[in-house]
């Protein structure tokens, strides 16, 4: 279903949200006072308005209670995040996700009413930390309470291996699903012999994922 997203402040993360949303099927309102950022994207998005979001009468201009999403993605200009922030909820958008740049941003956008609150170069960060501490993980979703969802990707030697010589129920982690190429098996059975570049979809406590990757 086509939805309708606003993007404020078009930066490298504003844009990267932007023109991936339209590559996905959806229509996409850009807005920046940098009438360079705005133009630029011009051709790439459904609409850009060139505006600074902390003036009032131009932000309800755009009404944005009729957008599906908004998202505030001016980072380093704190103050103006705030305000745009304040005033996109005062204007009742449906849902509100905005980019902050420190823990008190963080604090100050959630009272607001902000619905999430992002850190991309942070989340980045941990992404890339884990990648370069497990090189065979090659993807991971955090559950909260120490829980993970880890796509990896096992040694040669486990070719042509049945599953079950991996011995997944001695580590307490459960594998969801394996992956071969775009092709994916839910609940594999246990003598499934393993292929080249199959990657192993499990879930389990952050402990037990690692021992059963050391294990491998
Ligand atoms: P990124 O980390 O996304 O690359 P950046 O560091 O390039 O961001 P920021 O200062 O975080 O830039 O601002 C993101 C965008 O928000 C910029 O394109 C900037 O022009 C725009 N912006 C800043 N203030 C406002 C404002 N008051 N109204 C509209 N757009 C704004
Ligand atoms: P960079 O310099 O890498 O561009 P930054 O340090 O200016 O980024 P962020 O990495 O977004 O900005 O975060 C700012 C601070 O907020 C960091 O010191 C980080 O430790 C902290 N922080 C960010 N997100 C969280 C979070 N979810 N929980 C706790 N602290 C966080």
């Amino acid at each position: 279903m086509k939805k309708q997203f606003a993007v404020i402040g078009l930066g490298g993360f504003g844009e990267a949200v932007a023109v991936e949303l339209m590559r996905l099927g959806h229509e996409v309102l850009g807005v920046d006072s940098d009438p360079d950022k705005a133009n630029h994207l011009a051709d790439k998005l459904t609409q850009t308005v060139i505006a600074n979001a902390t003036d009032e009468d131009a932000l309800a201009e755009l009404d944005l209670h009729r957008f599906d999403a908004v998202l505030v993605a001016i980072g380093a200009h704190i103050e103006a995040s705030i305000l745009c922030t304040m005033m996109v909820k005062s204007q009742e958008a449906k849902e509100v996700w905005v980019k902050a740049i420190t823990p008190t941003h963080h604090k100050i956008v959630e009272k607001l009413g902000a619905d999430r609150v992002l850190h991309p170069e942070y989340e980045m960060g941990l992404r890339v930390a884990q990648s370069l501490a497990h090189p065979n993980m090659l993807d991971y979703i955090g559950l909260g309470d120490n829980y993970f969802v880890i796509e990896i990707r096992p040694g040669e030697v486990l070719e042509d291996r049945p599953l079950s010589d991996l011995r997944i129920d001695d580590f307490e982690v459960r594998l969801l699903a394996i992956k071969h190429g775009q092709s994916v098996s839910l609940s594999p059975d246990p003598e499934q012999r393993l292929r080249r570049n199959d990657h192993l979809v499990l879930v389990g406590e952050e402990q037990a994922l690692r021992r059963f990757s050391a294990s491998l």
